[in-house]
């Protein structure tokens, strides 16, 4: 009895070590949410075994029965209950966060990131999200933030929900202005859940997943900082077309590392790094109102034969700390010359 006594206390005591000794992360992505983002929210899988065929004109088990059968009781070995509300879900977030030794852009309105970051000002950096042009804050109150040292990049842009492509002629100034202010921007270019066109967003067009929709506005914007969320997923050979030519350019693989399937994520992912961009990925989470899905995705990583450590290492911190130009655990990437600034020797 001892013994496991014994054990059981050095289980405890090894936890917060083991959490130092993780390797450290950034997570370009995840929502710093509130409780109006959680009405009727419901599980997801882990991954997602597949995505079901529906019926439209079957009776009674059009859209309620499909969205049952893929959101509210989905039949998956892996699936992830939502958080209870606004202070369950920051609360494990940033248990997430600190346990896997991350830090993470968090993206939301105003009110949202503020009371985030007063959580966990070290974990969380802030920025700014909006479906469209017309829900962003006006520049002014863009540029006052920026200088309070509140808004550290425009991220998540979900435009394609709303039908918005990213050279919307209304978007110009908020183009302009995160040029001007020097802050990256992620624009989601890929999937969203299944039939969302027909259950929650009208607007949703797969066709604005494809990356090359941004190339006017990088070249009207040539010091803009862009980050493609969710890789343009499944369109990699457009994507990787756009960042060919655009060296500015990386890709975030967002959702898929967490709710998409081995089969998915992992072909993709090393198509990239394959067609000689392992430099110019980046993980995030997309962390919604789910917080197991950052522990979920790191640990998929982690444990994948497609990459190799040095790969993962890039893909889970050293790309990210490039591309923010920041390094907050410290690990000197910065001072490395070969992709940064010459060193004058
Ligand atoms: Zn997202």
């Amino acid at each position: 009895m001892r013994t496991i006594a014994a054990m059981l206390i050095a289980m405890l005591l090894a936890t917060p070590a083991e959490a130092q000794r993780r390797e450290p992360v950034i997570d370009m992505h995840i929502h710093a949410y509130g409780a109006d983002n959680m009405d009727g929210a419901s599980y997801v899988c882990a991954p997602f075994p597949a995505f079901l065929p529906m019926d439209p004109g079957k009776g009674g088990d059009g859209l309620p029965g499909y969205m049952k059968r893929m959101f509210e009781d989905p039949a998956c070995p892996n699936r992830i209950a939502p958080a209870k509300d606004d202070a369950d879900l920051r609360a494990r977030t940033i248990a997430e966060l600190r346990r896997n030794n991350v830090y993470a852009i968090a993206g939301g309105t105003v009110a949202n990131v503020d009371r985030w970051i007063a959580d966990d000002p070290v974990r969380l950096m802030p920025a700014i999200s909006a479906s469209g042009p017309d829900r962003l804050p006006p520049p002014d109150v863009l540029r006052k933030r920026h200088a309070e040292g509140k808004l550290k990049a425009l991220m998540e842009l979900t435009f394609q929900y709303r039908g918005i492509a990213p050279d919307d002629p209304r978007m110009e100034p908020y183009w302009s202005l995160a040029e001007a202010l020097d802050i990256p921007v992620g624009i989601h270019m890929g999937p969203g859940p299944p039939g969302t066109t027909y259950f929650a967003t009208p607007g949703y067009r797969a066709a604005l997943s494809d990356p090359l929709l941004i190339e006017p506005v990088l070249v009207r914007h040539p010091k803009l900082r862009v980050f493609i969320v969710h890789a343009g997923f499944p369109m990699k050979d457009r994507t990787m077309a756009l960042m060919a030519a655009h060296p500015q350019v990386y890709a975030e693989f967002g959702v898929l590392t967490a709710l998409y399937r081995d089969s998915d994520i992992w072909p993709y992912l090393k198509a990239f790094v394959d067609a000689g961009f392992e430099d110019r990925i980046l993980y995030g989470s997309d962390q919604m109102i789910w917080p197991q899905m950052i522990g979920i995705s790191i640990d998929r990583i982690r444990k994948t034969t497609a990459l190799t450590a040095a790969q993962k290492r890039k893909f889970l911190y050293d790309n990210a700390a490039r591309f923010l130009r920041i390094d907050p655990a410290g690990t000197g990437v910065l001072g490395q010359s070969r992709w940064g600034a010459p060193s004058g020797k």
